[in-house]
């Protein structure tokens, strides 16, 4: 089968009811001194650990899977089309983050965010950056945010 980052988010968020279920029940014990209550309060911080290791799954995974966004120039991934290159170093004009090669000569390697599908029914997809320049350029498309897909 496919396994997403949703499912491993997922199951993650039932380790993390399951570690408080267990607590809330620690917390209600008449004698919490107990070595079964005690082992059961460190089984909850096993799940919280779990829990924490899933969610971190789960992002590696969504990296993982990311496809580049690919269009032929680069961008800032905050602000878009805000670049500019000399001397094989590019900078934002807008956050001054700069890159130490001509990211704006080079095809796009953010992962694909959105979905961008123009009048005429082109579907293009792109990240994040290119889509604010999208936006201004294009206001009859219709923009999409892509889910996540599994493998
Ligand atoms: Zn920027
Ligand atoms: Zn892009």
């Amino acid at each position: 089968m496919t396994v997403t980052p949703a499912h491993l988010r997922d199951l993650a968020g039932r380790a993390e009811a399951l570690t408080a279920e267990v607590l809330a029940l620690c917390d209600r014990a008449l004698r919490p001194e107990l070595e079964p209550i005690t082992t059961a309060r460190d089984t909850a911080s096993r799940f919280a650990r779990g829990a924490e290791e899933l969610h971190r799954a789960a992002d590696d995974l969504a990296k993982l899977q990311a496809q580049p966004c690919g269009l032929p120039w680069g961008v800032c991934p905050e602000h878009g089309n805000t670049l500019s290159s000399r001397a094989g170093v590019t900078e934002c004009r807008v956050c001054r983050r700069t890159w130490d090669h001509d990211r704006l000569g080079r095809p796009c390697e953010e992962p694909v965010t959105w979905k961008v599908i123009d009048r005429a029914g082109t579907e293009t997809r792109m990240c994040d950056g290119h889509l604010l320049g999208a936006r201004a350029a294009a206001e009859s498309a219709t923009f999409v945010r892509v889910e996540e897909s599994g493998f």
